[in-house]
């Protein structure tokens, strides 16, 4: 294994008006917190070398790597819903692409690197309790087998950084197939720069989407496999009781990666309406909006589309929609695919929508925390043996036992061992999920005390997620009330 990374970068050989050529800042003492050591082995980095100066220089931006041709790279979005025609990577610093041990490409990008072009009125910084938060729920998402951006490391600056008040500064070493959002396709189209447009979904399609480019008409191949993707990703965001928070179109990958670990959070207690970041106030980002938001952000997608799917208008816009429809079926299909596994059933039919409704809405009546009533349920596939674990969960315990009767005749319809039963649902329903209140304490050690214990420990643990690890039941377990996160915060 080469000691430092070989950069290939194929973003940087796309037109000079993609991105802005950049290095990153120099930091006052930069110091490592973290190495992901497995995913730098993936990735044919060393790890001991990445642990050591140079490595550390590399990871911090204060040595530049043979091969690495930094940008920062240019993008629309749509914030809420209000669209701005410049955004770009204003604390982002892509160090270039490196092929994994199986030939896969991935960026390697230092988020809070400094300023840049995009930067606007910010300071291109990260202060470190974003940076853990991020690294967390990202590592997490991963271990779950969620598509996600990873964090490769992270680095403390050894510089302030200022907020509402001074934090110490951090950046994240994040790893991705690519940062190529829906807001990149967006600042093409807006300048009416078809050009552009093409030039980027041709990098799309060879580098995320290699098949689109055998279909009859590929960029309508592109636009379905963007769709189909997240369709997956939001299903299964649902399914584990994610909620991103700011789902504007700059932080969607057309990849199909979970991307931008803002305000984002898990829910503890099961509410379709959860909203926890404070920016979010008419509810558009909230849990059970999710999907709804996907397929808008896709639209605008499609939208910049057009002039590549026909060259007349009428026709390009039929082909868009016909695509766009495709996804509240997939959606659908996923989720409640989903669902039926998280209660143990390998087939859906008929009157099974039905089914999940009322088992939803059960939960949402009687504040059921969503991660533990999936965990103890396989316990109690017979009945007697642990209902009260389950029924403790449940503001009115004779709820859950109509709950649980109803499930044991569904479960009927599928005759299955119970111990095989059991033990695929405790690979799909995690016993631990990145607890907010358990991140804030994390956060709150290691900034106020340089104390990072809790956030190995808390790493530790959720690398296993579906291990139930008795010594760090704590962890399974939601939030006192007054351990309760009620908001969070954009990651800035
Ligand atoms: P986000 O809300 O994280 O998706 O970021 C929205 C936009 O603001 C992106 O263009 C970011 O690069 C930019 N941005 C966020 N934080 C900062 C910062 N501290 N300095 C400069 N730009 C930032
Ligand atoms: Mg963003
Ligand atoms: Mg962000």
């Amino acid at each position: 294994m080469p000691p430092g990374p070989i950069f290939d970068n194929s973003y940087a050989r796309l037109p000079d008006r993609f991105f802005a050529r950049i290095a990153p800042a120099p930091f006052a003492a930069p110091r490592l917190i973290k190495l992901n050591t497995a995913l730098a082995e993936d990735l044919q980095l060393d790890p001991e070398w990445l642990a050591g100066a140079e490595g550390l220089g590399f990871l911090s931006g204060q040595v530049i790597a043979p091969g690495s041709d930094s940008i920062a790279m240019a993008y629309a979005g749509h914030q809420f819903g209000n669209f701005v025609p410049q955004l770009g990577d204003g604390r982002a610093v892509m160090l270039g692409e490196v092929l994994d041990r199986t030939g896969r490409r991935f960026d390697i990008q230092l988020k809070g690197g400094g300023r840049t072009p995009f930067s606007r009125g910010g300071d291109g910084r990260a202060a470190l309790g974003p940076v853990l938060r991020e690294y967390i729920v990202s590592e997490f998402m991963a271990a779950i087998g969620v598509p996600t951006t990873r964090a490769l490391a992270a680095v403390a600056t050894g510089e302030p950084v200022y907020r509402e008040t001074m934090l110490p500064g951090a950046v994240l070493v994040r790893v991705a197939s690519s940062h190529i959002r829906v807001g990149t396709f967006q600042f093409f189209a807006a300048r009416q720069d078809t050009d552009g447009v093409r030039a980027l979904a041709d990098h799309v399609i060879a580098r995320h989407y290699p098949e689109a480019a055998q279909a009859e008409q590929p960029y309508r191949a592109l636009l379905e496999a963007v769709i189909a993707a997240q369709a997956s990703l939001v299903a299964r965001w649902l399914l584990v009781g994610f909620i991103h928070g700011v789902m504007n179109t700059d932080n969607m990958a057309v990849s199909g990666e979970t991307i931008d670990y803002g305000p984002c959070a898990f829910m503890d207690t099961y509410d379709p309406a959860t909203v926890f970041s404070s920016i979010d106030r008419m509810g558009r980002y909230a849990y059970a909006n999710q999907p709804n938001i996907a397929l808008w952000n896709l639209t605008r997608l499609a939208e910049t589309l057009l002039p590549l799917l026909h060259p007349q208008e009428d026709e390009a816009i039929a082909i868009a929609q016909e695509a766009l429809s495709a996804f509240g079926p997939q959606f659908t299909q996923a989720h409640r695919a989903g669902v039926m596994a998280k209660f143990g059933l390998a087939s859906t039919g008929e009157g099974d929508a039905e089914f999940a409704n009322a088992m939803f809405e059960d939960l949402s009546g009687n504040q059921v925390d969503f991660t533990l009533f999936f965990r103890r349920l396989s316990a109690a596939i017979d009945p007697g043996v642990a209902d009260e674990p389950v029924r403790s969960l449940f503001v009115d315990p004779t709820a859950a036992d109509a709950l649980l009767a109803r499930w044991r005749e569904r479960l009927a319809r599928e005759p299955e061992e119970a111990n095989s039963r059991r033990a695929r649902m405790d690979g799909i329903n995690p016993a631990f999920i990145p607890r907010n209140h358990r991140i804030e304490a994390v956060i709150a050690a290691a900034t106020d005390n340089e104390d990072f214990a809790p956030f190995e420990e808390l790493l530790a643990v959720l690398s296993r997620p579906f291990e139930d690890q008795p010594d760090h039941a704590d962890y399974a377990q939601p939030p006192l009330e007054h351990e309760r996160v009620l908001a969070t915060f954009c990651g800035t």
